[in-house]
């Protein structure tokens, strides 16, 4: 059975790395094999081989190593769960459903390689299993701090998250964590150790809950420590959990993966709460609340402007009454593009403020730059080439700018820039009106 490494020599050096997007499924039952095949081909992007023995798997595993083993624990000729021993030799990840779940099959079921397990008669195995197969494959899998003194602590939480598929880095202190964080927004979860030398576990968390709110990174103690106190001073100094060491691997890959699952979901809610359904921009309360953080940085450093502007676009009534209200949403979604690719350049947000109405709040930039990107975002919706029956048609919009004056509220700003509007608009519409032309002349 060495066989599998000896083929895969290259495989411990990039132990971790995917080196394919091919997933094993190991079943012999036609009817779930035919299940897991179309469900996984229908909700994700591998490949998937499909072996109904021990010895076509044990073959192909010479040839080829998977991303991912999907298999179950008996097969025809391999009647005791031999398969497992196979695919843990090769150190190949891999999914296991089973018809019984007791006590020696949980000690058969932690070695590393298994990322997780599932009972077979549950009806909802097979989701299960396709869900860990996105969550695995996943380009973007999220990002995990491991921080302790101790090399070997970090090693085996690094070697349990890896094998999750997580993307990890490590710090040897508080210091060093605070400074990971900081160099990297991505990281969503810290695991840190109790005592270490600099900053202990306990003020590590203190210090990262004063910085990043608990939407944003979770924090899980762990410690070595015979005090059963240090959990609860843990948990009340902002960290959303905690484990004593020496841990069941499967228990902390479960408190990992639920954090992580609870980020996600705050996530999902707050970009519901935040956007517009139809364009996907920020809506107008999320604008509100992000524009006053942008103000108060404004008036705290003297001399930065700012300028609000207001795109209405051109006649749009017209757009709903002649081709009807799917063409309108149409052309709302491709300016809400336009503004949108406009901001990817940076210095600027912008948001839907109702109906065919739409704001940019521009910052750090100069009056002849702002007056750039409008007149650039009045051109591009002019451009813009929408598909209607067997023809195509174009709309204008007129938009007005105004520089931001720090010390009036958003309100105010915004009506100066509403005025400017009202201007482009009488003035024949499909242009910029932007009230530092006044301040000029
Ligand atoms: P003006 O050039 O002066 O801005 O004229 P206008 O026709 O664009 O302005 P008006 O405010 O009279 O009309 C806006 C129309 O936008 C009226 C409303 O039915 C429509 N509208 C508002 N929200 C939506 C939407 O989400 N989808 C669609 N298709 N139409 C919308
Ligand atoms: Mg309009
Ligand atoms: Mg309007």
């Amino acid at each position: 059975m060495s066989k599998v490494r000896a083929a895969d020599g290259k495989a411990q050096a990039s132990r971790y790395a995917i080196p394919s997007r091919t997933v094993f499924l190991i079943e012999d039952s036609a009817a779930l094999g035919l299940l897991l095949l179309h469900k996984i081909g229908e909700q994700t992007n591998v490949d998937v081989r499909w072996f109904k023995s021990y010895a076509d798997a044990e073959a192909a595993l010479i040839e080829q190593r998977p991303a991912l083993a999907v298999t179950g624990l008996n097969l025809p000729d391999a009647p005791d769960g031999e398969i497992v021993d196979l695919l843990a030799e090769g150190d190949i990840p891999t999914i296991l459903f089973t018809a019984t779940l007791n006590r020696r099959a949980r000690d058969r079921f932690s070695t590393p390689n298994i990322i997780d397990y599932f009972l077979k008669d549950a009806a909802a195995t097979v989701d299960a299993i396709v869900q860990t197969i996105i969550r695995y494959t996943e380009t973007i899998s999220p990002s995990v701090l491991v921080v302790d003194d101790m090399a070997s602590g970090r090693a085996v939480l690094v070697d349990l998250l890896r094998r999750q598929n997580y993307r990890t880095f490590e710090a040897s202190s508080g210091a060093e964590a605070l400074a990971m964080l900081a160099a990297h927004q991505d990281i969503e979860l810290v695991i840190t150790d109790y005592h270490m030398a600099d900053m202990d576990g306990h003020e590590l968390t203190k210090t990262v809950r004063a910085r990043y709110a608990p939407d944003r990174i979770r924090v899980i103690g762990i410690s070595a420590s015979s005090d059963p106190f240090l959990s609860a001073s843990f948990l009340k100094a902002g960290a959303s959990d905690f484990v004593y060491r020496p841990f069941i691997a499967e228990e902390v890959k479960y408190r990992i993966q639920s954090n992580l699952e609870t980020l996600d979901q705050i996530k999902h809610l707050r970009f519901l709460a935040e956007r517009d359904p139809l364009t996907g921009l920020y809506n107008r309360r999320a604008f509100f609340e992000k524009a006053h953080h942008i103000l108060d940085e404004l008036s705290a450093r003297d001399g930065e402007e700012g300028s609000v502007a207001i795109l209405d676009i051109d006649h749009f009534k017209k757009v709903n009454d002649n081709y009807g209200h799917d063409t309108g949403d149409k052309v709302i979604k491709l300016v809400a593009g336009v503004l949108e690719d406009s901001c990817q350049q940076g210095n600027a947000i912008t948001a839907r403020f109702g109906g065919e109405e739409f704001v940019v709040l521009f910052t750090n930039l100069t009056i002849d730059e702002v007056q750039e990107r409008c007149e650039a975002i009045r051109i591009a919706v002019s451009n813009l080439v929408i598909p209607y029956e067997n023809r195509t048609l174009n709309v204008t919009a007129s938009l007005g700018a105004a520089i931001m004056q720090a010390s009036e509220g958003m309100d105010n700003n915004l009506n100066a820039a509403d005025q400017m509007l009202y201007m482009a608009k009488n003035g024949g519409r499909n242009r910029v009106v932007y009230d530092a032309i006044f301040c000029r002349a």
